[in-house]
């Protein structure tokens, strides 16, 4: 039997969706709600034919989900709203309560509404998308899909910090990791493409986006990944400065009187390729500038490129060894520049991308007598929420399918 599944991002303003034909893993359509509970909302919906657009006033996420249900319904993409077999919502925290995806639940419910306290900004609106979606679609099953779930193999000494014991223990101060969804996603399909199985296989995978994050992978599990407590830490990003030095924020806080928040923001917001260049947090406009002679871009993305060179050599160290680099991600997935730059001079770990391949952005892109696999893979984070929803709350078709 064919489902009909829904894979839901919503942001604080935002909804993200995508409906898919499970289990082929092919989008029946896709969008955005931009902008709610402002007077200018945006809907764009999305076919592989068709594209609707609507600017209208939305007061709230409930209005936002209702509209979208409806809009299905008049665009003729459903007949009806239990053509919707399955609901999967992308929830940023799960904590140390989810090493999985989970089942929806007034329980799992509550355990994420708990959660709210280690991710303030997006677990709260994770859980109004839930519930408006359990309101609207009473009878589907819902299945929560953790950022952080995938990393919940980690040993202690990867995710313990050493501050005073009771900062973990009490307050659960420890590194959680993030883009669990995409790590996952990309490094089981590259084990399909390889055809060798993922126990057999140390992987380094690295998503570099408007976020980023590298995870070390040691058999299918994760073992190590850069972002830690918060989204925030790790290597350079789009707007965030990944790892500092810590005493650099009371030292900033005392000279320039800014409260935490504002540093927050100076970390969240400012920093990266945004605050070093001085021109934008996306890439290929950073590259625009270094090209014309642009000193700080050049220096922003030599930057980028020798933090992530950084933590991918401790992750070969920790694994005892290399077989994929595996690329992913907006930056990931079609800069040339990134990837090359990223790879140069590794010959010494039998490491080499052969550059025609790469300005293709092919699958595989080291030389053929290299040691050490180079892959580039598409994340489809959608995807991967479907294939939970259907693992989890339609068993009785689960499969794991990877499109060609
Ligand atoms: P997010 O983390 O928001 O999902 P994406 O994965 O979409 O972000 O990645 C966005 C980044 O990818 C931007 O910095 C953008 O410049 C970069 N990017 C997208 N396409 C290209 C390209 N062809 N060449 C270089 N960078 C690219």
């Amino acid at each position: 039997m064919s489902h009909k599944i829904m894979a839901i991002n919503a942001g604080s303003s935002s909804l993200k969706f995508q409906l898919l034909a499970m289990p082929q893993g092919t989008a029946i359509c896709q969008g955005l709600i931009e902008r709610i509970g402002m007077v200018n909302a945006q809907v764009t919906i999305k076919t592989p034919t068709q594209k609707w657009q609507e600017t209208l006033p939305m007061a709230d996420h409930r209005e936002a989900v209702a509209l979208l249900l409806e809009k299905l319904i008049d665009y003729q993409i459903i007949n009806a709203l239990n053509d919707i077999t399955g609901v999967g919502h992308r929830v940023a925290h799960g904590g140390e309560s989810f090493k999985d995806s989970a089942l929806i639940t007034d329980e799992t419910l509550a355990q994420i509404e708990h959660l709210a306290e280690l991710a303030p900004l997006h677990n709260p609106v994770n859980v109004i998308g839930i519930k408006v979606f359990r309101q609207l679609l009473p009878n589907t099953p819902s299945v929560a899909v953790f950022d952080t779930a995938f990393h919940q193999t980690l040993d202690e000494p990867a995710y313990i910090y050493p501050l005073p014991w009771r900062y973990y223990a009490e307050l659960g101060i420890r590194r959680y990791g993030f883009h669990g969804t995409s790590h996952k996603y990309v490094s089981a399909t590259l084990a399909e493409k390889l055809g060798v199985p993922l126990s057999a296989l140390r992987i380094v995978c690295c998503h570099l986006g408007n976020g980023s994050s590298i995870c070390a992978i040691k058999g299918g599990q994760s073992v190590n990944t850069s972002m830690g407590f918060t989204p925030q830490s790790g290597v350079m990003m789009g707007t965030r400065s990944g790892d500092i030095d810590p005493s650099i924020l009371p030292w900033i806080a005392q000279r320039e009187g800014k409260t935490p928040q504002q540093l927050n923001h100076l970390l969240n917001n400012e920093s990266g390729l945004l605050g070093v260049s001085g021109i934008s947090s996306d890439y290929r406009d950073v590259e625009q500038a270094a090209d014309s002679g642009n000193r700080q871009a050049a220096l922003a993305l030599t930057l980028f490129a020798e933090r992530i060179r950084a933590t991918i050599g401790s992750y070969i160290m920790q694994m005892g060894g290399l077989d994929v680099l595996l690329f992913t991600g907006g930056i990931g997935e079609n800069s040339s520049r990134a990837r090359s730059a990223i790879c140069h001079n590794l010959h010494f770990l039998g490491l080499a991308i052969d550059e025609e391949k790469n300005q293709r952005n092919s699958t595989f892109i080291q030389t053929d007598n290299a040691m050490v696999k180079v892959a580039v893979i598409n994340t489809n984070e959608e995807l991967m929420i479907a294939q939970d929803v259907m693992r989890i709350a339609l068993t009785e078709t689960a499969a794991f399918c990877v499109p060609a």
